[in-house]
């Protein structure tokens, strides 16, 4: 991580939030208690603050097939119907999954 660098995005700043939850703290700081969250548990917690708090971006997604964080202003596919997977990233975007669940949707 470069920290002279002087924007970040959004996306690039929940990840951060993401990793640090999951215990990967960054460099300069220093913390005696480090969150050992699992991917899900840290996505919750994520997920909870964006979307009753506001303190995080709520338009930045993770991605039920993969896992990855995404920007759902600028790239991804939310098909909200049916079963889980509903969150794609634009690399899962025209993956098996998400081209089973349209297929599914069209038969709706
Ligand atoms: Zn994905």
């Amino acid at each position: 991580m470069n920290s002279s660098k002087p924007e970040r995005t959004n996306l690039e700043m929940t990840e951060d939030l993401f990793a640090f939850l999951q215990g990967e703290i960054p460099a300069g700081c220093h913390y005696i208690d480090v969150p050992q969250l699992t991917a899900a548990q840290a996505w919750t917690v994520i997920h909870h603050l964006g979307n009753l708090y506001w303190q995080v971006t709520d338009f930045i997604h993770r991605c039920d097939v993969c896992g990855d964080l995404y920007d759902s202003d600028r790239e991804g596919e939310y098909l909200d119907f049916g079963s889980p997977p509903f969150g794609f990233c634009e690399a899962c975007c025209y993956g098996p999954e998400a081209e089973a669940k349209r297929a599914l949707g069209h038969e709706e």
